[in-house]
């Protein structure tokens, strides 16, 4: 008997039967995320319903030394919930309880596995919202948004998850349940658990902050011939002191996958489309409305629509929340690549990624929060054409090249995981890198805790016995212990 049909056999100590996945057909559905071309099939799946069922898992786990790897909706993009064959995948999905809303503290208490669009839908009606919206937001769990820090169309005026989160429940890699607040003085372990990406334990209970919804919202839909006219818009509407709640941008690919899927009917001829969503009380809307307009006449837009209704403004947003599902149309396979720059970056990026579709022969659709500098290339291309894939993959990477060579950021939000782990040293040193592996040691001693992700060659702790070279600066001064 292997050490994990050991570990499986004690789960039904813990769990009811159904809550335990050990059928091999069963296992398959949690062989990947959002990012398909990862895939392990998990050792054995555990459907959680308490922090307390999580914690008695993770012990187990702990007693045998067998890794766990957390998932909540699977719409990850960087294969961080991927799972591993010698492990246990533990599913948050049936812990989808509202545990508390508290309107006057403006406070909202959920289990990981709410969605994240489910917190608004519960005090939409008493005026209020959860800020942070990935365009994933009608199934994407909160826990999974902690994780990965998550940010969306809004977050360039609202902030991320990390500005939204003030109090977490989790399960440490040891088993033990414990509670990290921002009201904590000392170190800021609360922020350092969000974005960790599974790697310092389970989310078990989230405390989000929630906001009023504002008075007045007014979309604005502007149309370019061109990708560099957007661009200029951009700068500028940022340089006069407006910092809408979203400024997203599409280019002539992105926009002609989007007509393709969901029939959006933005202005014909367009080369790049804006969105911009100002909100607020409704005096500074129309006055920052106004400034936007111009700002879009005088950098080239031929035609500015504004959303009258709801729906107008449901379907201005619709060719933009559905534009990465919506390649698939235009191509048969893609990768969605998530890299950040600084704004007055874009225009030398987006030439450079035109010189990469030429070299590659590559086609590259482009989709980004413009506002904070968050492209999205949808990098296309065709599998069933011998290379192809291997192509895009160099295509790819070469985008995060730009990005980092340009002062940026190998991810902006769909985090590093097992896909970008292989990029960490791009953009650290060894020193830093072993830095942040000591960070993890302290919460996960034994590397159990979702390992292979993040870290490129995870050395310490433990966690895969690599080669390491030479005694970390911090444990050879004594400051720090390595496992
Ligand atoms: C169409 C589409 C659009 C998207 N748009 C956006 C976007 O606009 N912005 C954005 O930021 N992302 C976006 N994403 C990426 C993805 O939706 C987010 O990363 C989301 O937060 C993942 O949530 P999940 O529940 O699916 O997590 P999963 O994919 O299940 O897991 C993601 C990571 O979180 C860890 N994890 C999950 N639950 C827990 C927990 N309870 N405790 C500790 N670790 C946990 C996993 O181990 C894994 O490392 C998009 C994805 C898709 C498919």
């Amino acid at each position: 008997m292997s050490t994990l049909q050991r570990l499986t056999a004690r789960l039904s100590e813990i769990l009811d039967q159904d809550s335990v996945i050990t059928d091999p057909v069963r296992l398959r559905t949690y062989d990947c995320d959002g990012l398909t071309y990862h895939r392990a099939t998990p050792g054995v799946v555990v459907l959680a319903e308490s922090a307390e069922q999580i914690a008695a898992v993770v012990r187990l786990c702990d007693e045998y030394g067998v890794p766990f790897v957390a998932r909540g909706s699977g719409t990850g993009l960087s294969g961080g919930a991927l799972p591993r064959t010698d492990g246990v995948l533990i599913v948050t999905s049936r812990m989808r309880r509202i545990l508390e809303i508290d309107i006057p503290n403006r406070r909202a208490v959920v289990e990981p596995g709410v969605t994240n669009l489910a917190i608004t839908e519960a005090v939409r009606d008493q005026g209020h919202y959860y800020a942070p919206d990935p365009s994933s937001q009608q199934i994407c769990s909160i826990g999974g948004n902690v994780a990965e820090n998550s940010g969306g169309a809004h977050c360039l005026k609202y902030g991320f998850t990390v500005n939204h989160v003030v109090g977490v429940e989790l399960v440490t890699p040891q088993g033990e349940i414990v509670e990290l607040s921002d009201r904590d003085p000392g170190y800021d372990l609360l922020g350092a658990f969000i974005g960790s990406e599974g790697t310092l334990g389970i989310a078990t209970k989230i405390t989000v902050r929630l906001s009023r919804t504002p008075e007045a919202v007014t979309t604005v839909l502007a149309a370019f011939t061109g990708i560099e006219g957007g661009g200029r818009a951009v700068s500028a509407i940022i340089g006069a002191g407006i910092v809408p709640a979203a400024i997203e941008m599409m280019d002539a690919l992105a926009i002609e996958a989007a007509e393709a899927a969901v029939h959006c009917g933005y202005p014909e001829g367009a080369g790049a489309v804006l969105v911009v969503e100002l909100d607020g009380p409704h005096a500074e809307v129309d006055h920052q409305f106004a400034a936007v307009e111009r700002i879009c006449r005088e950098t080239g837009a031929f035609e500015i629509r504004v959303a009258a209704s709801a729906e107008e403004r449901a379907a201005i947003w619709k060719g933009r929340k559905s534009a990465f599902a919506a390649v698939g149309r235009i191509s048969p396979a893609y990768i969605v690549q998530d890299g950040v720059v600084p704004r007055t970056a874009l225009p030398e990026v987006l030439a450079g990624i035109d010189r990469l579709q030429e070299e590659f022969g590559i086609r590259v659709a482009n989709v980004f929060h413009a506002g904070d500098g968050n492209l999205h290339p949808l990098v296309l291309f065709d599998d069933a054409v011998p290379g192809q894939g291997e192509r895009a993959e160099t295509v790819s990477g070469r985008i995060l090249d730009l990005c980092i060579e340009h002062g940026g950021s190998i991810t902006g939000e769909h985090g590093v995981g097992v896909d970008k782990s292989r990029y960490m040293p791009r953009m650290f040193s060894e020193e830093d890198l072993d830095t942040m592996q000591l960070v993890r040691c302290a919460f996960d001693p034994k590397g159990l805790s979702n390992p292979g992700k993040v870290f490129p060659t995870p050395r310490l702790c433990g966690e895969v016995p690599g080669v390491r070279r030479g005694v970390h600066p911090l444990v050879e001064s004594g400051a720090a212990e390595q496992f």
